[in-house]
């Protein structure tokens, strides 16, 4: 069987971090393990709290993994303060790691910062050259390229402009775009594509973005190239969304911040 390692943080609310990654790899009939970055307090109203667990432990947990397991693939979500980012590249650099999809989380979709400010350019130049592919939705993209976003040329600019900053690929999702946001910008450095899929109208969108990162580490643990990586993640995430469980009493995504 496949194995795949999330690299995250805990959402007690089992929607997004580590918990939709293991839901998503076992769906998807890969082996799951996780190195848990953080534990934050949340419901499906918003984010409350958040503890970051030590560099330390965190090093600790990839190593030993490594150590003793064959892991076809990594995926890293939320990794919040620059020691975390030091100790993620630190262990992952000693390993020669199998491909790694790393999801940039900076904020929660309740407005809560997954990702201190001072750390956005720790991420970049630590993280990005381990990574296989980039995947970062609007507001993460504009927030990495300096420039605001509004179109899928723009999210086209983004993506290139995501590469110059050290990312092999990248996937910059759409759907914050609202109703034009189906469609996802993929780019390897010499040909873009779009992935479109219907737009579903739905509140049930927390965790979407963690859903789709660890739907594309599964399928590169199972063998799959790029392009059919990605293209089968989105599919996966739109049935996830087409299907999502009306669970709680938050009502969905704020889009604060445009
Ligand atoms: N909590 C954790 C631990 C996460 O990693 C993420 C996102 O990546 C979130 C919450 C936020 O999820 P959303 O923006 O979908 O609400």
């Amino acid at each position: 069987m496949k194995t795949a390692l999330s690299i995250a943080g805990s959402d007690s609310s089992g929607g997004a971090g580590i918990q939709a990654d293991l839901k998503t790899f076992q769906a998807l009939g890969v082996f799951g393990m996780s190195a848990v970055t953080a534990v934050t307090v949340q419901n499906t109203r918003k984010v409350y709290d958040v503890q970051e667990m030590t560099p330390e432990i965190v090093r600790g947990q990839i190593r030993c993994l490594f150590d003793d397991i064959d892991i076809h693939a990594v995926k890293i979500g939320m990794v919040s303060s620059i020691p975390l980012i030091r100790a993620v590249a630190e262990a992952l650099g000693t390993v020669s790691p199998p491909p790694v999809v790393l999801d940039p989380v900076m904020i929660s979709k309740s407005g809560y910062r997954l990702l201190k400010a001072d750390a956005q350019a720790a991420l970049v130049t630590l993280l990005f050259p381990l990574a296989e592919v980039v995947t970062p939705n609007i507001y993460e993209a504009e927030a990495l390229v300096g420039t605001s976003i509004r179109t899928v040329g723009e999210m086209e600019t983004a993506a290139a402009g995501i590469l110059d900053l050290g990312a092999k690929k990248v996937v910059v999702k759409g759907g914050h775009l609202g109703e034009a946001g189906a469609t996802d910008v993929v780019y390897d450095g010499r040909e873009f594509r779009r992935l479109e899929s219907r737009w579903i109208e739905t509140k049930n969108t927390h965790g979407t973005g963690c859903t789709f990162s660890s739907a594309v580490a599964a399928h590169l643990a199972l063998g799959f190239g790029f392009f059919e990586a990605v293209t089968r993640a989105k599919t996966y995430v739109t049935g996830a969304i087409a299907h999502a469980l009306a669970i709680g009493k938050g009502h969905g995504p704020t889009h604060h911040f445009h």
